[in-house]
């Protein structure tokens, strides 16, 4: 179907969502709260080189935006790109707001602050949703996803309820029917890139993941003529350049992506390559050439995978085995050769570390050539099956789940449990990778190799009109760069010049991520010094375990059935 028909029938079920319930006019202020400031993932600096403000953008709040009635007036606040203004207060009936953990502290500061002016306060989104007693104090709470049970809430809004909480039954949204977020709410230029959703759902089985918690194991997609509308819908809006599937992982349903992809190449095709996308996948993605080949065709230009571990055993008991039963190096350089380059996610922590896991971390990082390696202590998230067992054996820090912004992310309040390796241990690991990686020759040094491998043969040489990052192609944009270096600038320029004599398709991915390093490399030293405060405790006996919480009973088993049961399937 071609996509404005597509288009064309969203909107209307759009309106249909909308207008089956009359409501009456109210005007909603939807409010994303602030993550906490020091983070691995704001790039705070590479925003501002470009002149954005942050990364990515509240893409739940403008789907939930568009899922209220047509009579209810809806404004944005994004509180990591912009200031409340009373005057947005003293206009709403209503606020809705809710994010992730790491803006658990800022969600609470806005709720008591809407209480304080008896505006009602609807709180919604993972956090909510994986620890709904942190967010008491809210009017409401939507929890789960939000497409079925907001019809309930709607209604119970009209009847003049102001207090009231409504749970989703588990993965059972039909996404196919999830309505075009309200890109329209957006200040595009605020962002570095713009997310789209394709599926809800992964089929593995990690032991520290909540994606699998909070939206089931069997990939739910979107249709092929509503992901067209959403990006006809961007393209309208004058919205050009980077756009992240922000899916756990795109090839969860290879079948369905493989199936959608050449309809996004032929779509690209026909508008003049006006995105370019990124997306988060699992390693096997290396296995499938003709899946790579279409990720080419399609305009991917990176992606994000979890790697976690150089340790094979450490990979099985986390249950991660689509990382073991291969070269962890070759699959990445595979990617490379398909013309995306890859950033990767590291966890140091887990209870079947033998000893220390630095240097096989380190040259397993080294050998793949993964310039951007985001390493993290391990954090037993709400809602996953590490905190359940952490819960069973006793383990859990009391106030695992909590999370003000004094006490910083994963990277420096990591290993919120009593660990089964030394603590000191960990986090002597811990420092020293993140020493050595982001030590400026090391991260050029991989720059290089990276630029040696990366195919961008076919990729189009100018970004199209409007696209911020057209700003970091001119060669002073690459000295304004250098300049905001805090050191090891004659490194970065020989690495830019090799790649530009080596590879010279290669120079946007490179300069991309050298402006990357522009936070992740100060960013590094921070955590370091933070690390080192927590060492220096340790070793001088100052540094006081927190409280666990007593141990759990196991939930019980279920009883066996009587007639045989069909066995279910997993990837
Ligand atoms: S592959 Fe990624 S999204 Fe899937 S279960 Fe593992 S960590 Fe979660």
């Amino acid at each position: 179907m071609p996509c404005g028909t597509g288009w064309e029938s969203l909107e209307k079920q759009q309106n249909i969502v909308a207008s089956t319930l009359a409501a009456s006019p109210c005007n909603v202020l939807m409010i994303y709260p602030r993550f906490m400031a020091d983070s691995f993932w704001n790039f705070s600096e590479a925003c501002e080189l470009v002149g954005a403000r942050y990364p990515a953008i509240p893409l739940g709040l403008i789907t939930v935006a568009a899922l209220l009635p047509k009579s209810w007036n809806v404004r944005l606040v994004n509180r990591n790109t912009e200031e409340l203004a009373d005057g947005d207060l003293d206009w709403a009936d209503m606020v809705m707001t809710g994010g992730m953990l790491f803006q658990q502290s800022d969600t609470l500061e806005l709720i008591e602050m809407c209480r304080a002016r008896a505006l009602p306060v609807v709180v919604g989104g993972p956090d909510a949703t994986s620890s709904p007693h942190r967010y008491e104090t809210a009017n409401f709470r939507v929890l789960g996803e939000v497409e079925d049970i907001i019809g309930q809430f709607i209604a119970a809004w009209e009847k003049g309820d102001r207090e009231g909480m409504f749970v989703a039954e588990k993965f059972q949204v039909d996404v196919t029917k999830t309505p075009i977020p309200r890109f329209d709410l957006l200040k595009f230029e605020q962002y570095l890139y713009i997310g789209v959703q394709f599926s809800r759902g992964c089929p593995f089985t990690c032991e520290f993941c909540d994606i699998i918690e909070l939206y089931g194991r069997s990939p739910r997609t979107k249709s092929h003529d509503q992901m067209l509308a959403e990006l006809e819908a961007l393209y309208k809006l004058g919205y050009r350049g980077h756009v992240d599937f922000v899916d756990d992982n795109l090839i969860g349903n290879k079948k369905a992506i493989k199936a959608f992809l050449p309809v996004l190449e032929k779509w690209i095709g026909q508008h003049d390559y006006p995105f370019e996308f990124t997306t988060e996948a699992s390693l096997n993605l290396a296995d499938d050439d003709d899946l790579l080949a279409m990720l080419k065709r399609s305009n991917f230009f990176a992606v994000f995978v979890g790697i976690e571990s150089p340790d094979t055993e450490t990979l099985i008991a986390m249950r991660k085995k689509q990382n073991t039963r291969r070269s962890i190096g070759d699959s990445v350089h595979k990617i490379y050769h398909a013309g995306m380059f890859v950033t990767a996610g590291f966890i140091v922590g887990f209870d079947s570390e033998k000893g220390s896991i630095a240097e096989p971390m380190i040259e397993l990082i080294e050998e793949a050539a993964i310039p951007i390696a985001m390493v993290g202590l391990l954090y037993a998230l709400p809602n996953t099956q590490l905190t359940r067992r952490l819960a069973r054996e006793g383990r859990l820090h009391v106030d695992h789940d909590s999370a003000p912004a004094s006490k910083g992310d994963q990277c420096t309040a990591g290993v919120n449990y009593e660990t089964k390796r030394s603590r000191l241990e960990i986090l002597y690991d811990y420092r020293k990778i993140l020493e050595r990686i982001y030590d400026p020759d090391a991260f050029c040094g991989r720059l290089e190799r990276l630029a040696a491998m990366l195919d961008c043969s076919g990729r189009r040489k100018e970004l199209p009109e409007g696209d911020i990052r057209r700003r970091l192609s001119t060669i002073n944009m690459v000295h304004e760069l250098l300049s905001r270096l805090p050191e090891g600038r004659e490194r970065f320029w020989k690495a830019f010049m090799t790649c530009m004599s080596k590879n010279p398709q290669s120079v946007r991915a490179i300069v991309t991520l050298m402006a990357f390093y522009l936070h992740v490399g100060p960013y590094s030293r921070y955590v370091m010094k933070q690390i080192d405060r927590q060492i220096e405790d340790l070793e001088q006996g100052r540094f006081v375990a927190p409280k666990l919480l007593p141990p759990v009973a196991p939930e019980p088993v279920a009883p066996k059935p009587v007639a045989p049961q069909p066995i279910a399937m997993s990837a």
